[in-house]
């Protein structure tokens, strides 16, 4: 019997490294509020992310609501943004008071489609926010242009582009600010843990406030802040797995090429692009079923790889506009596109890990699934 084949694992520090780097915090008995890691963390992402500030939260989602709220949009303005994504970008959105309107994506790599944003410009649009969907560079040069002419703020869900750069520049430099996850699943992680990425030194003490109730000295507190910190055994995770980062890239690259060395060239399979001047990260692997030419249907192949123990995703399937908790409130027909694509895309397994055997019994199944 062939082992199961889940979608993901997460890479980790060998158990060692891990204790050594948290040994210091059980002498300290400072475990938490921004202490030596989280400190020691903050600086090494700042250099590796080549941007001004970083600041750590305890998960990627109250990262992007913190981002938005530091922002002051005016209540009910509108926001530009992707129903192609996970259900964080827009509930961040809908959960500070704005109203998402949706644009369409394109259809060779998934990102929102920046030709389209213009039309969906309004007098109450305050912002737009993008995603670097797989990890795939959206079309940051456009998205510039329109927001620098209307005068929109641009937060982009950096969340699968940790590693990547665009031109020799990091995926972080973009906009006004970007948004990571560090959840276990991503390609580098914390366990839980995000950050946000960004350029004005007016935002450092604004998004503090706002991850750590406001709280600005013992007797001082000047703003109605949250709580969403990073704790010190989060941001050591964090140092460890950093130290590994380019390997965990590289093996994945490795695993991204056997896939592509089977599907590539298959009738009615579309694979992820390799984009023009972007160093990936490898961090997923989607792939689209064209049902008419390739022989089966996405769900087919879906319950075909599950018979077999192999996990794949429908990522991203429902499309948000879509989901129950907005009924009636979006017109998902304007975006076909992303509907479209979302009906017929699904992730298969990627993991530093993964054996070369595995990807081979992967395509496999795949392949059978045409008839
Ligand atoms: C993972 C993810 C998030 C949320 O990150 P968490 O760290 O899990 O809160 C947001 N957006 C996208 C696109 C993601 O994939």
């Amino acid at each position: 019997m062939n082992n199961k084949i889940l979608v993901t694992r997460s890479s980790m520090p060998e158990f060692e490294e891990y204790c050594n780097e948290i040994k210091e915090l059980w002498n300290s008995h400072w475990l938490t509020n921004m202490g030596v890691k989280h400190r020691a963390f903050q600086a090494q992402l700042e250099q590796k992310l080549d941007v001004p500030h970083v600041a750590l939260y305890t998960n990627g989602h109250l990262a992007l609501e913190n981002v938005i709220a530091a922002m002051n949009f005016p209540h009910g303005g509108e926001v530009i943004t992707t129903p192609f994504t996970f259900a964080s970008t827009t509930h961040a959105i809908v959960r500070n008071g704005l109203t998402p309107v949706f644009c369409d994506i394109r259809a060779d790599d998934f990102t929102i489609d920046a030709e389209k944003i213009e039309s969906l410009v309004t007098d109450r649009t305050c912002a737009i926010v993008p995603v670097h969907v797989y990890g795939n560079i959206c079309d940051v040069e456009v998205i510039e242009r329109i927001a620098k002419k209307y005068e929109l703020k641009v937060i982009y869900d950096a969340a699968h582009a940790f590693g990547v750069t665009y031109k020799g520049v990091s995926a972080a430099a973009f906009g006004d600010a970007s948004m990571f996850s560090f959840h276990a699943t991503k390609v580098f992680h914390t366990i839980e843990g995000g950050a946000v990425c960004f350029h004005d030194d007016a935002l450092v003490q604004k998004l503090n406030d706002m991850k750590n109730f406001g709280i600005r000295g013992p007797e001082d507190v000047e703003f109605v802040g949250g709580n969403a910190k990073m704790n010190e055994f989060q941001a050591a995770m964090g140092i460890c797995n950093l130290r590994h980062l380019d390997a965990e890239i590289a093996k994945r690259k490795l695993v991204v090429e056997r896939y592509r060395s089977h599907l590539e060239r298959v009738d009615g399979i579309q694979l992820n692009p390799v984009q023009e001047g972007v160093q990936s990260n490898y961090a997923y692997f989607p792939i689209i079923f064209q049902e008419d030419s390739f022989g089966a249907t996405r769900h087919e192949v879906f319950a075909k790889l599950a018979e077999n123990g192999i996990g794949a995703r429908k990522y991203f399937y429902p499309l948000t506009n879509t989901f129950a908790c907005f009924h009636g409130k979006y017109d998902v027909t304007q975006t076909p596109m992303a509907l479209h694509l979302s009906r017929r895309v699904l992730t298969l397994p990627l993991y530093a890990d993964l054996t070369m055997e595995d990807v081979d019994r992967i395509c496999g199944v795949i392949l059978a699934c045409r008839k």
